[in-house]
């Protein structure tokens, strides 16, 4: 095992690399660990700034050959769980981005926002596969499979990646894509950070065409009829429409906009590609399901397309908790009311279901199911709960998280997607976030890829020999 790093690893480290390093009680220490989420706090032994891929091979040897773990953070959006010692490498420098208009394609390095790629994409007339918010990490998010904000309509975002460089544990840079070496290319898409770290990854980009998107603002007190409503139109959506619902709990901050202040609302996030006119007929039931508050659906600029979710901007203190639902039953609609309804008392800033399905569903193009390792092929809704851990609820919000898992128990699919897990209640539950096959291989690739378990920090998986077979916790 590895002892609190010294100055004179901290030397013999930056004397093989040009990013700086950085050890506790370092001036900027605290800014390069620092994660999106305020609530946790990394505290390597050592974070490097990695600027290129050499920086990243020379790290992961020096490491390897100490037996010291390694970690990796690029936005810090995923920092559900702390890293503790070790060593961080931090890709936030590596910004190498192009894009191909002829082919179609980017290339990014590992610190690229989906923001900088929508942004260098859109003179093209092209996007790429986003979730929620453009300001998540491209390769973080797509390791973990990637639930796109237009996913129902394309599919995960690792469904359309062409190819990553990766350092693996042995301090090797590979690239790996589907004729390369196509089981590590298969473990790497969905199987997160569980096989080294990627410098850079190529993917397909997608016309931008017309966006008809944005949300409505129902009052709480009629949280009911919503969802019911929500319940019987999502069935009929065809699946080119994405949806989601958000039980909201505005807190009475300078932040929030005015006629959100301190409410509790229910927010409908809806995104079409294609005509307003088409998109409209689609919406009109959601717009006749209650009294409306706001109603912000329109014709949307491309490059505007965070304003559908409104995700915070801003770091933030949360604990957060999702799992994989099957089918928007009587009893889940139920259940949701009783955990975050007008009558909810829980410590829940937001607790939203996400359509999921359409080409979700399936493997592209008929490709081998076992061919990656995405969770929630078979889940019609992703659940995902936040609580803000504001000193006076601080307390209570972990708990709430954990009721609101056990509640909807009985209507999971037994799984989680691993970007939307949130925080694990133990490393060994890790595994409860892939289907089992892709369980077993991912665990089998772990003991032989990474024998030394070096990659074991966020959200990883244990060796073979040491996988639990858990339940989602
Ligand atoms: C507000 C918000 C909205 C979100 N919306 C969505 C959504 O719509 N759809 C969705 O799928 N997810 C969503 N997520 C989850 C997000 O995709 C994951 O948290 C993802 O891990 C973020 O990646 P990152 O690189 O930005 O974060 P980081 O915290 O920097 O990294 C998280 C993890 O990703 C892995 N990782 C990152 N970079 C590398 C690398 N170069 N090599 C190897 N492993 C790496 C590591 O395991 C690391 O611990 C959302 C998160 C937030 C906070």
């Amino acid at each position: 095992m590895h002892i609190l790093s010294s100055h004179t690893e901290k030397t013999e480290l930056q004397l093989l690399v040009r990013g700086l390093v950085y050890a506790p009680g370092d001036a900027h220490y605290d800014a390069e660990v620092a994660a999106f989420n305020l609530a946790t706090r990394h505290t390597p032994d050592l974070v490097l700034s990695a600027v290129n891929a050499d920086d990243v091979v020379a790290a992961v040897r020096w490491a390897a050959a100490r037996d010291m773990s390694i970690s990796v953070q690029s936005t810090g959006h995923g920092a559900a769980n702390a890293i503790t010692g070790g060593l961080l490498i931090s890709t936030r420098l590596m910004l190498e981005l192009s894009i191909d208009p002829e082919e179609q394609t980017a290339r990014v390095g590992a610190g690229v926002r989906w923001r900088d790629v929508l942004r260098a994409a859109a003179p093209y007339g092209l996007m790429g596969l986003h979730g929620s918010t453009t300001d998540v990490g491209v390769v973080g998010y797509t390791l973990g499979g990637g639930i796109p904000l237009l996913g129902r309509k394309y599919g995960f975002a690792s469904d359309h990646v062409l190819a990553f460089d990766l350092v693996t544990p042995d301090g090797v840079l590979r690239r790996v894509d589907a004729h390369s070496d196509p089981r590590l290319f298969g473990l790497l898409r969905g199987g997160k950070g569980n096989f080294g770290i990627v410098t850079a990854m190529e993917f397909s980009l997608f016309p931008v065409g017309e966006l008809f998107a944005g949300g409505i603002f129902y009052e709480g007190s009629h949280a009911r009829e919503v969802l019911a409503a929500f319940r019987h139109w999502s069935g009929s959506l065809p699946a080119e429409a994405s949806a989601s619902l958000a039980f909201l709990r505005l807190p009475d901050m300078e932040e929030v906009p005015g006629f959100l202040r301190g409410k509790f609302v229910m927010h409908l996030r809806f995104a079409w590609q294609g005509t307003a006119e088409e998109g409209g007929r689609l919406l009109a039931p959601m717009r006749a399901a209650a009294p409306v508050l706001v109603d912000g659906v329109g014709p949307l600029p491309y490059l505007r397309v965070d304003e559908i979710h409104a995700d915070p901007e801003h770091p933030v203190p949360v604990h957060e908790g999702g799992m994989l639902l099957r089918e928007l039953s009587d009893g889940l609609a139920e259940a949701l009311l009783q955990l975050a309804g007008p009558d909810s008392t829980a410590p829940l800033l937001l607790a939203e279901i996400r359509l999921m399905g359409g080409a979700l569903a399936a493997p592209l193009n008929g490709a081998d199911p076992d061919g990656d390792c995405v969770g929630g092929r078979d889940a019609a809704l992703s659940f995902f709960a936040v609580g803000i851990m504001a000193p006076q609820i601080a307390h209570l919000v972990p708990a709430a998280i954990a009721a609101a898992r056990l509640a909807l128990e009985p209507f999971g699919t037994g799984g989680t997607a691993v970007n939307l897990h949130g925080h694990l209640a133990a490393p060994e539950l890790a595994a409860s976030a892939w289907p089992e096959a892709a369980r077993v291989r991912l665990g089998e690739a772990k003991a032989e890829l990474d024998p030394k378990n070096l990659f074991r920090h966020g959200h990883a998986i244990l060796p073979a020999a040491r996988v639990v077979h858990a339940a989602v916790a």
